[in-house]
């Protein structure tokens, strides 16, 4: 495959510009981030533990919750948002295994027997998320 200058696509929607249509974009035309593409020239396959992925993944959900009040241009750029896609994309690998972020291990509590109050506060608000359809 040459390159046509187009080969990345949305970090949050995988949306990959047809062609002609990747110059002069400051943002994704499906979903609206500003958030930086992934260049297909930049994918990889590394070896990890899971519990490795799991801080990893941890940290930065925790850490995007801490700037979120610090970030311009509301859902279409937040990093928290971001995470949580990115996330979403590496569990869904191994969908067998523990929850790759501290949202994702409470809602598995959520769906334990006896356990269904369960509520978190202070961190990724699920319901923003699932709110949030463009
Ligand atoms: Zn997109």
């Amino acid at each position: 495959m040459g390159d046509t200058g187009i080969n990345f696509r949305c970090i949050r929607c995988e949306y990959r510009p047809k062609d002609g249509e990747a110059e002069g974009l400051t943002q994704c035309p499906q979903c609206g981030t500003r958030a930086t593409p992934l260049a297909d020239s930049e994918d990889v396959t590394i070896e990890i533990n899971w519990h490795e992925l799991r801080i990893l993944g941890i940290f930065a959900e925790r850490w995007a919750q801490e700037i979120k009040d610090e970030e311009q241009g509301g859902s279409a750029n937040s990093s928290q948002r971001t995470v949580a896609i990115i996330c979403g994309r590496l569990q869904a690998q191994h969908p067998d295994r523990a929850p790759l972020t501290m949202s994702g291990e409470i809602a598995s509590l959520r769906q334990m027997p006896g356990i269904s109050n369960v509520e978190m506060t202070g961190g990724f608000d699920e319901d923003e998320e699932a709110n949030d359809a463009t």
